[in-house]
């Protein structure tokens, strides 16, 4: 059998090495050093910012924003249903309670309309939610400027989760830098890895000060250990801040090297029926983190479902799109404001192998597969 095409994988470029290196060698083999501190100014600098935090995880670092614009037990929070839980999950650490906002057409991000609709619903009723969080999906950004205006009306503050999203522009802006706080992440499929690890941004200072300590256990400045606020231990390693410089290098060339996979895939896929991609919407750059796609099953001759499989038994790994927040079991009793189009996007969206280290040869494989799928499912049906 083939080897096994993955859907991202890891892509380290040349300087990554080095930097390790250098951290083996100085014995800064620790939570904090100097790679941690050079990352993050290099980071801010990237994505124009002018703080940015290291920390474990994008999910630890949604935890620490979504506590820092003040989200505490029992309060709502507005987040975009068509996600995945990480985006979730640590509203729900800190007993607050999610609301699900169905996704818009264009970008598949949240819709504006809808969520302009429901803060004035909610204005009126006195219960306007605690914190906003908008996620920027498969490589590209929400349109920020509606969803931050209706924000900014309420006083609402946005958290941007742009965990998928690094590389991605909005009117030459960086999504993640537009609202209060926002979160990047490093795991290893997102389009930079450090293995493991997050970022968290802001232009207020003092809130990412307030981070910093809660992440190393929440130290008040005194000799012996004291402490006033419960912490975490949430900081980068050193030695992953390293791979992290590296990885900054080469950014430009993963966002080029994953459009080019998608544009491979749309020429291949031209001329076939019931096959469209996501948009890209005119505000700014999708970097096609993931190429994702729907299938309509009347025109193609098979279903989104069909040709996971077809793809799963050659060894190419594919995926659902995210199966909106409002549908998972452990979100089940939760509000929401519609969903159907996220659920639409779910039943039909399929996201094909995307990494930017993918060759010639293995996008060839996938396309191959994809296109004698209906073929086969006619055969099936007529035998
Ligand atoms: C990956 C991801 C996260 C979480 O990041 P981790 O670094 O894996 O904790 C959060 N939100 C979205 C949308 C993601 O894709």
């Amino acid at each position: 059998m083939s080897s096994r095409i993955y859907l991202s994988s890891p892509h380290m470029g040349t300087l990554e090495r080095g930097y390790v290196d250098d951290a083996f060698a100085s014995n800064w083999i620790a939570p904090l050093g100097p790679h941690v501190d050079a990352f993050q100014e290099e980071f801010a600098r990237c994505v124009g910012t002018p703080h940015a935090l290291a920390l474990s995880s994008g999910t630890a670092a949604l935890h620490l924003a979504l506590q820092l614009v003040g989200v505490g037990p029992g309060d709502d929070v507005l987040v975009s249903t068509l996600t995945f839980s990480a985006s979730v999950n640590p509203i729900r650490y800190l007993g607050a309670c999610p609301v699900f906002i169905d996704s818009e057409r264009t970008s598949w991000n949240m819709d504006p309309a809808l969520l302009e609709e429901e803060l004035a619903m909610r204005a009126r009723l006195g219960r306007l939610p605690r914190a906003v969080v908008v996620v920027h999906l498969y490589g590209q950004s929400a349109d920020l400027d509606p969803l931050m205006a209706a924000c900014d009306r309420y006083g609402v503050p946005v958290v941007e989760d742009a965990a998928e999203a690094l590389g991605s522009t909005y009117k030459g802006r960086t999504p993640g830098t537009v609202g209060r706080v926002g979160i990047y992440s490093f795991n290893g499929n997102k389009i930079l890895t450090t293995s493991g690890g997050g970022m968290l941004v802001s232009a207020d200072g003092e809130l990412v000060q307030h981070a910093l300590k809660l992440a190393t256990q929440a130290r008040d400045t005194a000799p012996h250990y004291q402490h006033s606020e419960v912490g975490y231990n949430y900081r980068m390693s050193n030695v992953l801040a390293a791979i992290g410089r590296g990885q900054l290098h080469v950014l430009e060339d993963r966002v080029a090297a994953r459009r080019a996979n998608h544009a491979f895939y749309a020429e291949a896929f031209r001329d076939l029926p019931g096959i469209q991609f996501m948009p890209e919407a005119p505000w700014g750059r999708h970097t096609r983190w993931l190429t994702t796609l729907t299938i309509d099953p009347e025109a193609f001759g098979a279903d989104r479902e069909a040709v996971r499989v077809a793809l799963e038994r050659e060894n190419i790994e594919a995926r659902p799109v995210w199966k909106p927040m409002h549908l998972q079991p452990v979100f089940a009793n939760f509000e929401r404001r519609r969903g159907s189009v996220a659920e639409d996007l779910f039943r039909h969206g399929l996201c094909l192998p995307s990494g930017s280290n993918l060759t010639r040869q293995e996008l060839e494989r996938v396309v191959e597969v994809v296109r004698a799928v209906p073929r086969k499912q006619g055969l099936r049906t007529a035998g």
